[in-house]
This record gives C-alpha cells, structure tokens and sequence, in this order.
C-alpha cells in the first residue's frame, strides 16, 4: 500500500519561558512512499525522523497536511485502526513473558469479527517467529535471549498483525557493530518477502544506503532530497547532503571561480563552463583523486593507510576544511611514501560545486 504524505507539518509549542519559541519538527513534507518498496529516512539527531514515523502510525496528530493509506485519509484516524506495525530502538518486550507471549500479545485484544483462537494466534506468532528466524526461541524469556534475538522478537510482534505499513525507528541502535550488519540485511530480506510499505529510520547513512530503495535526507524539520541511495550519494542537491553521505567523508575546500576556471588555492583544476565568477565551495569525493605526476591538486602528504583492496591516501591543503584529507586509490597504484607533496587530478563527475553563502549546489 502506497503511502502518500501532503504538506505534512508538525509544530511544537515552545515550553516555559526560558524556550519561547515553537519547534517545527517537521516543516512541509510531501512525498508519495511507492507499495512495496522500503524507504529510509535519513537525517542527524532531532532533524524530525521520529516525529514523520509517529506522524504515520498516528501516536502524534499533524498540525498541518494529510497523511493518505492507499486512496484512504488516515490523518484523523487512530493507530490501532491504521493497520501499522511499529518497532522502536528499545525493544519494549514484556519481561515475565514468553517469546511466544510477546508476540501474540497484539493479537489477545482482538474483539469482534477479528478474534482469534488460541490456536490460530498461535499458528501466526510461528509464522512472524519463521519469518525472523526465532521459531526455536518460543518458550525463552527476553531475558534469555541476545540484543539481535530480542529486536527479532520485536519484529515479529510487529508483523503478526500483518501490517499493511511497517515502521521502524532505529531498531539497530542497540546493538553491536557485527550485529547490526546481519540485522539489516534481516530487515531487508524480510521486507522483500513481506512486501510490506517501511519506512525504516535512521541516523546513519551506511545503514540507510545499504537497505533502502528509496533515501530521505531530511535537516531541521525540512526534507533536502528524495531519491535512490546512488543516484543522491551522485548528485546532491546542496552540500548538506553530500556531506552527510559517505564514508570516508566528502573533502571539501574554499575554491574560487575566475573566467571559468576553477582553482583552489593557487591551483587550478579545472575548467567550469557557465559558471560566474565566485567563491564556492568545493566538495571531492574520496573516489575522485587521481594521482598524477603533473596533477593540478597539490597536497602536503601525511600517511598511507592500506585497507584491504584500497590504498587511502591521507593528506592536508590548506583551502580544506576536513583536517585530513581522505583520498582512495586503488593499490595497484605506486606511491613514495617518502614524498612530501602528492599530485592529483580530479575525476570530473565526482567533484561538486556549491554556493558559499547557502550551500546550494551549482551546476555546470
Ligand atoms: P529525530 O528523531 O530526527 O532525532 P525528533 O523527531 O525526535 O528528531 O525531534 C525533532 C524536533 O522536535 C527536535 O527539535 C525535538 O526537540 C522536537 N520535539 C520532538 N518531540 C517533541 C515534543 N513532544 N515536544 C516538543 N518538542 C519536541
Ligand atoms: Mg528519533
């Protein structure tokens, strides 16, 4: 089921008089969440992830815009008849009970045309539990289980109700490094299979790359870009976004535009047709370096770091805002450590240009 969001706002009134003012947590957000399809929502701490997922699931009510189901306005209708499943960061499962207990526990209260037997309750709390792969796990207390088992379990409580929306609000913080791995490739392996609409929340953009069909980049309530992980990680709209995404970070330096030409500090790069003269902002993403003799980037070389199948060059300039610069070369290539200065050329399609002033992106 698609899931369409019109205009949707959410202000919070400020609190005592030390915080007068008003917080919109979220500011103006449309977007139409395709059926089927798993959608990341992507942004640093209070940038308003939580508030768009309470949004959807109704524990909060939007002080502006629509929130659509399908053709159906849900805006006005409570969580329990919105058919969503959700999971938090923490758990949350019921101690005293079993595996088996906490995940029909949604399904106990209900009534009318929907009550189920014991039995059958039963039947669908073995289906959640397969599809998260705890189905040996039912007779164990929470407290018996690992930090990757209890989110599992939590999942399958989510999904016995069979959610027509999942939504998931950092479900990996909790847990260690390895284990986050596994546990999204999880998540994403169960939502093909489902097909179920998610929206899956989260500060980290590795994690949100790696699973989602579709990112939202989101900053101060505002969101800055939709689209396929690849497609924003290639062409950000402002220089916000290009920073936020990847690892090593973007490299970024004051640059100047002359007569079409771009240089930086006193070299330059490269030409940037229709571009006016200006300082910009110059962002580089580690993959575009080249290394070249007579390359036209000069840098103060400062250690090599071999990782695996790359070789990443770390060095300084004095127009860059990163305190070192990260450059991924690939290890064929041959480099004096000894060196001082290192020379690059620049892959054209992996450099960006943004206004100084307000970080948006110039194109050329
Ligand atoms: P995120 O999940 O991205 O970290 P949130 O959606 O929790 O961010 O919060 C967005 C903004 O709204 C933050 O500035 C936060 O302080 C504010 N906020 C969230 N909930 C409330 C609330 N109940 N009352 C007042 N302000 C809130
Ligand atoms: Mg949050």
């Amino acid at each position: 089921m698609k899931i369409v969001l019109e205009h949707l706002t959410k202000e919070f009134p400020g609190r005592g008089k030390k915080n007068p003012g008003k917080v919109i947590a979220v500011n103006d957000f449309s977007f139409q969440i395709p059926d089927g399809k798993l959608v990341g929502l992507l942004g640093p701490s209070g940038c308003g992830k939580s508030t768009t997922l309470n949004l959807i699931c109704g524990l909060l009510k939007p002080t502006g815009g629509k929130i659509l189901f399908g053709e159906d306005d849900v805006t006005n209708l409570p969580p329990e008849h919105r058919g969503v499943g959700l999971v938090f960061q923490n758990y949350a499962l019921y101690p005293h009970l079993t595996v088996l207990k906490n995940i029909t526990f949604p399904l106990e209260n209900l009534r009318g045309a929907d009550k189920l037997t014991k039995s059958q309750m039963e039947e669908r709390a073995l289906e959640a539990a397969r599809l998260v792969q705890i189905e040996a796990l039912m007779d164990r207390k929470p407290g018996e289980l690992s930090g990757g088992q209890q989110q599992r379990v939590a999942i399958a409580r989510a999904l016995v109700k069979m959610p027509k929306v999942l939504l998931l609000d950092e479900p990996l913080s909790n847990l260690d490094a390895r284990l986050r791995l596994q546990t999204r490739e999880e998540i994403r392996r169960i939502q093909q299979q489902t097909r179920i609409t998610t929206v899956f929340v989260t500060h980290d953009q590795d994690e949100a790359m790696s699973i989602s069909d579709l990112i939202v980049v989101m900053k101060e309530g505002v969101v800055q870009q939709i689209g396929k992980p690849q497609e924003v990680y290639d062409d950000p709209v402002n220089l916000f976004v290009a920073k936020f995404l990847g690892t090593p970070p973007i490299n970024v330096f004051q640059g100047t535009v002359k007569n079409e030409r771009l240089s930086i500090g006193g070299d330059e790069i490269m030409d940037v047709k229709g571009v006016a003269d200006q300082e910009v902002a110059v962002g580089i993403r580690p993959e575009g370096f080249l290394l070249q003799e007579d390359g036209p980037l000069r840098c103060d070389l400062s250690r090599i770091e071999v990782m695996g199948r790359d070789i990443s060059l770390v060095s300084t300039h004095k127009c860059c805002e990163n305190p070192a610069i990260r450059s991924i070369i690939d290890a064929e290539s041959s480099v004096d450590t000894s060196a001082e200065t290192v020379r690059f050329a620049i892959k054209p399609h992996k450099l960006f240009l943004f206004q100084k002033e307000n970080g948006e992106r110039i194109r050329f």
